[in-house]
C-alpha cells in the first residue's frame, strides 16, 4: 500500500523529551502516536510474569510463539494488551524499566516487534518514537528527528515524572539508571541507538516543551504539504 500521508520517526535516549513531544506533534497533525517503548515493555512484562529471565534463549522463543500482543486504538494513541488484557499502566513500573533494555537487545525480541511495527506504519500518517525508528524499522520515514538532552537534565524529567505518577525512587536512583540504559542502548549490536545519517538532531536540553515541538511541526507541515497535499486547514490547531 503507498503512504498516504507523512509518517514521523522520533528517536533518541530516555528522558530527551521523545513521549511527550511525539504525543503534542502528533495532536497537532491529527494523527496516531505510536510507543514503540511500551512494545519492548509489553514484552519485558509478559517475560517476568512467567518468570523468564533474559538469559533464557529458548524459554524467551517459546514464549514468543505463545504470546498475544495486541496495539487497541485509544483517543490518541494505542493501548497495549497482553493475552487479553490491558497492561498499559502497568509498563512503566521501575521492574520494568529496569529489565526492558536488557530483553531489547535480544534478537529474537526485535525481529518479533519488527514487522508488528512496520504493519502499523505502512499506510503512514503516524508519529512513531523509539531508538531505532529512523535507522531500521522505517529507514524511508518523511521526516527523522533525533532528540538529545543532557543526562543531568533528562534524569530531572523522568524523576518529576515517576514522582507525579507515585513511584518512589531518589533523582540520584533516575540517573544511574538512565546512565545504565543509555550505555546498553547504544552499545548493543543490533539495532543500536545512534541517529540516522539523515536524521535532524534536536537538543532539548534548554528548550521548552512546546519549542521542540513548535520546531518539529514546522518541518513536518511543509514536508506533509509538499509530498502529500496535505494542508494547513485540515490539521488540527
Ligand atoms: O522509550 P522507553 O523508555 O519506554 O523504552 C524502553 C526500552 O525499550 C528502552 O530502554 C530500549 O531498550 C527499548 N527500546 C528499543 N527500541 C525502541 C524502543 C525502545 O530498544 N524502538
Amino acid at each position: 500500500m503507498p503512504r498516504q500521508d507523512i509518517l514521523i520517526a522520533i528517536d533518541g535516549p530516555a528522558g530527551s523529551g521523545k513521549s511527550t513531544t511525539a504525543r503534542l506533534l502528533a495532536r497537532a497533525l491529527g494523527v496516531p502516536h505510536l510507543n514503540t517503548g511500551a512494545l519492548y515493555r509489553a514484552v519485558t512484562w509478559a517475560l517476568l510474569k512467567r518468570g523468564i529471565w533474559p538469559g533464557e534463549p529458548e524459554r524467551i522463543s517459546e514464549a514468543l510463539d505463545a504470546l498475544r500482543l495486541e496495539l487497541r486504538p485509544a483517543s490518541e494513541g494505542f493501548r497495549v494488551w497482553v493475552d487479553g488484557q490491558d497492561v498499559t499502566d502497568a509498563l512503566y513500573q521501575p521492574e520494568v524499566a529496569a529489565h526492558a533494555s536488557e530483553v531489547s537487545a535480544l534478537p529474537a525480541v526485535r525481529a518479533w516487534l519488527l514487522d508488528r511495527q512496520r504493519a502499523l506504519g505502512e499506510a503512514g500518517g503516524l508519529v512513531v518514537e523509539g531508538r531505532d525508528i529512523g535507522t531500521v524499522v522505517f529507514p524511508d520515514a518523511d521526516l527523522k528527528v533525533f532528540l538529545v538532552a543532557d543526562l543531568r537534565e533528562r534524569a530531572r524529567r523522568r524523576w518529576q515524572e515517576l514522582h507525579s505518577q507515585g513511584v518512589e525512587i531518589s533523582p540520584e536512583q533516575v540517573e544511574a539508571e538512565l546512565r545504565k540504559r543509555d550505555e546498553r542502548d547504544a552499545m548493543r549490536p543490533i539495532a543500536p541507538l545512534r541517529p540516522a545519517a539523515d536524521a535532524r538532531i534536536l537538543d532539548t536540553t534548554t528548550l521548552s516543551v512546546e519549542e521542540q515541538v513548535a520546531r518539529i511541526l514546522q518541518w513536518a507541515r511543509e514536508i506533509r504539504r509538499i509530498r502529500y497535499g496535505i494542508a494547513e486547514t485540515s490539521e488540527a490547531k
